[in-house]
């Protein structure tokens, strides 16, 4: 992958192409085990300790190297969550957060700078999409969030700005590369994909054998009120997402789980969780695991969040449909997001 410069963006190479690159300039094979060494721990250059100095200036002449860099942080005074705004190469604003579980850390993440996808209570989406991020710019918000912590991270979630589906094959290399056992190493276990339901490629993706959790943002229960507040469902309708869903289980045996945003007067009644539980129960096979987000207020959308949340749940529950509610971290910095690049954007212009 090159960019205006005509260098190649080194994090975005798989180890076997970065050894070929090595072998191109004149090196011997075995330094591309050192140099991918380094850069997944975020070092360039004078930091590559083993690596000799022609090389390294080779490199720097050969290679395009960046990380995020950090412009804004926030630690939650009530949990330990810090969020993140990261500036890229060319001056664009991302989101990551970053969050500490029993089962250890997750980093969500974001897979493209803004979104395209218009779901009506989404702060991301409001400015449209400006680009997508490349392999390396999704790697390097772990790796940044992992320098800055000092901390591993061991879960990931494609749930940050963007539409990861939007950018199949960065996200599909990126998903390679983050569980490469020479880099990051992180588990695609460990790994959750959101997507507002880009059907043919959830099609696509079942065919990638690879061992990631899906995440279907569903937040209805029928077209009428899933078209109303997202536009996406007026392409693939309900019916068809659900039945790729299923198909996607039967392809992966993996188990797929549902997001589902309260907000009220739009979705949040109990007669509407009958239908939701009916209509999964119609296409999905497998157990299913609704969660349910409370909506986390955006001023411009004028949307507010559910009273309903616990009726809603129990409502589904007592159908058999397994739900949780989502526990809110990071209250205190509103740590959804979309936000914080927003603020950025109006305070540069
Ligand atoms: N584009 C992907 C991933 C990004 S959003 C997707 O649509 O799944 C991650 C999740 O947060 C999605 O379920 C999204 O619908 C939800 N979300 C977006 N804005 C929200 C808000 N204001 N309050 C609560 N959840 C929101």
């Amino acid at each position: 992958m090159t960019n205006s410069f005509e260098k190649i963006d080194i994090l975005s190479l798989f180890f076997k192409e970065l050894e070929e690159e090595i072998i191109k300039i004149g090196e011997p094979k075995f330094r591309a085990k050192q140099i991918y060494s380094w850069i997944n721990k975020g070092k360039w250059s004078d930091e590559m300790a083993n690596i000799p100095v022609p090389l390294r200036k080779k490199l720097d002449e050969h290679f395009l190297w960046t990380l995020p860099a950090v412009e804004k942080k926030l630690v939650s005074q009530i949990d330990g969550t810090v969020k993140y705004l990261f500036k890229l190469y060319d001056g664009e604003y991302i989101e990551s957060v970053f969050m500490r579980y029993e089962h250890g850390n997750t980093l969500c993440i974001s897979s493209q700078v803004g979104c395209r996808m218009g779901c009506k209570f989404c702060a991301s989406t409001l400015l449209g999409r400006v680009r997508n991020l490349l392999p390396s710019e999704m790697l390097g918000q772990i790796i940044m969030a992992e320098k800055d912590t000092g901390e591993r991270i061991s879960n990931v979630v494609m749930m940050g700005i963007g539409e990861p589906l939007d950018n199949y094959d960065n996200t599909i290399k990126f998903l390679r590369l983050v569980s490469d056992e020479n880099g990051l190493n992180i588990g695609l276990r460990h790994i959750s994909v959101s997507t507002c339901g880009l059907v043919d490629r959830i099609n696509d993706l079942s065919n990638e054998a690879l061992p990631i959790t899906l995440s279907i943002s569903l937040h209805a229960y029928d077209n009428d009120t899933r078209s109303k507040i997202m536009p996406i469902n007026n392409k693939y309708p309900i019916e068809a997402l659900l039945d790729a869903c299923q198909k996607y289980f039967e392809k992966t045996s993996r188990r797929i789980s549902f997001e589902y945003t309260l907000i009220s007067g739009q979705n949040d009644t109990e007669e509407g969780a009958t239908k939701l539980a009916k209509i999964l129960k119609k296409y999905i096979k497998s157990p299913c695991h609704v969660n349910l987000i409370p909506l986390n207020e955006v001023k411009e959308t004028g949307l507010g969040t559910s009273k309903n949340v616990n009726n809603f749940k129990n409502k589904l529950m007592s159908l058999g449909v397994n739900a949780t509610v989502r526990r809110r971290l990071g209250s205190d910095i509103n740590a959804s997001c979309g936000q914080l690049r927003r603020q950025a954007k109006e305070e540069r212009e």
